[in-house]
């Protein structure tokens, strides 16, 4: 079970993007990582490829330490803190802000 999940909203807690909020695109669990939408975003060179035709710079979003970010709630909006319930035996996310569990 994770605390963060793909299409979450979330909260970013350090960096240059401190404070922005975005939606969760991938979780990468194994590298305890993330990537947000139009956050930490990176530059990349881009070479010319056969299915690439133009070389140039493309910027593309860079992975994020899942210890900065903080889930906003779906019931309340706010960010915060997960905790975990098992419900009739379905394990919810549980808001640490207003009590409610989501997915
Ligand atoms: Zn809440």
């Amino acid at each position: 079970m994770k605390k963060v999940k793909k299409g979450d909203r979330v909260q970013v807690l350090a960096g240059n993007d401190r404070g922005k909020i975005g939606r969760v695109l991938a979780v990468h669990p194994e590298r305890g990582r993330a990537i947000v939408e139009n956050v930490h975003m990176i530059t990349k060179h881009q070479r010319a490829t056969q299915n690439l035709r133009q070389p140039g710079i493309i910027q593309r979003e860079g992975t994020i330490n899942l210890s900065n970010l903080l889930t906003i709630c779906p019931e309340c909006d706010e960010p915060t803190r997960i905790g975990f319930v098992n419900v009739e035996g379905i394990k919810l996310r549980r808001c640490k802000q207003c009590g409610e569990n989501f997915e």
